[in-house]
């Protein structure tokens, strides 16, 4: 056995029913070649296809196969997080089902830990190999700005991650519905270091984020882990006090001096300088109120309707 130390892996899946048993057979298959002893713990994340029926039939093949499903699709990051709930162990491991993040690092990760004397060991995606012009044009430029307002690494990040008890518990405190998991992770602390490895294609099935779905999980991000924007408006509202005062003084000036004809220019500029600003700043604070009352409702962050 290559660790005393129990192992559950964590596995959200949706619509996954095609190629889930041949990539749960994959990750097996590794595991038991790298002699890691574990447990599974998938969640299915409200699935319209025949996953569900796929995971009873793995529970009962295999006894370290359990599932919860969820009543409906909450999104993969609480699915990750009723995955951490549901199981217990001294290590845990997130990951994809689709083979993307590859079995194969789980014993270097484990390794990593032991060696390094951490808590967590993040899998950071090393290439990204086939990557078009838009792409680095725009996506890149997009994450750039991410990372300067979030301090959160998306595009090279992953939900790949190793992560021992405390970190887990910790994470378990979170009471929060629109979070981001690896916003929470970085969030909590911990000594950790990252892991490069490369993604591999995915194992059938397709991708559930579409742009426009990340798009939405990059603006889930901002919002959920920092108030950053909500002083971005403060600052572009002192910025334009400056530029006010400025041309008040210059408007003043040319009316004493009796100039005062001309500038509507400056007028139609100013309006519409100062009209988007504020309907920009209207926007940021609807958004931040909107989460805060989707929080004080304080409903269940997910609903279980069956386990295995
Ligand atoms: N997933 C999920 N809920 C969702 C969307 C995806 O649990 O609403 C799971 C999916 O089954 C897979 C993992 O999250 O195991 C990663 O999804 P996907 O491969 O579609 O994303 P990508 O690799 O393209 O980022
Ligand atoms: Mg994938």
């Amino acid at each position: 056995m290559y660790t005393e130390k129990s192992i559950a892996i964590v596995i959200p899946v949706y619509n996954e029913a095609d190629a889930l048993r041949s990539n749960f057979l994959a990750i097996k298959a590794i595991l038991d070649a790298d002699d890691i002893a574990c447990r599974f713990m998938f969640v299915d994340d409200g699935s319209k296809d025949t996953t569900w029926s796929v995971l009873e039939s793995l529970g009962k093949e295999f006894p370290e196969v359990g599932a919860v499903r969820f009543a409906r699709n909450f999104g993969k990051e609480l699915a990750l997080c009723a995955g951490l709930d549901s199981i217990d162990a001294d290590l845990f491991v997130t990951m994809d089902s689709d083979l993307q993040h590859p079995p194969k690092y789980i014993k270097p990760m484990l390794e990593r830990m032991d060696a390094e004397g951490v808590n967590l060991v993040e899998g950071i995606k090393a290439s990204r190999g086939t990557e078009t012009l838009k792409y680095k044009l725009v996506a890149k430029s997009f994450y750039k700005f991410l990372k300067w307002i979030t301090g959160l690494d998306m595009d090279n990040s992953s939900d790949f991650k190793v992560m021992d008890r405390e970190v887990v518990e910790s994470i378990r405190r979170f009471k929060e519905r629109n979070l981001f998991f690896r916003g929470i992770t970085n969030w909590v602390g911990f000594k950790r270091v990252s892991f490069p490895f490369e993604v591999e294609e995915r194992q059938g099935g397709n991708s559930h984020f579409s742009t426009a779905k990340l798009m939405l999980l990059a603006g889930n991000a901002i919002l959920s882990y920092t108030s950053k924007p909500l002083y971005l408006t403060l600052f572009s509202g002192v910025l334009f006090l400056i530029f006010a005062i400025i041309l008040g003084i210059q408007t003043l000036f040319n009316y004493f001096s009796g100039h005062a004809i001309s500038g509507f220019s400056t007028v139609i500029l100013l309006l519409l300088i100062t009209g988007s600003m504020v309907m920009l700043s209207l926007g940021i604070i609807g958004a931040y109120i909107s989460r805060i009352y989707e929080e004080i409702k304080d409903r269940p962050r997910y609903i279980i309707s069956k386990k295995i």
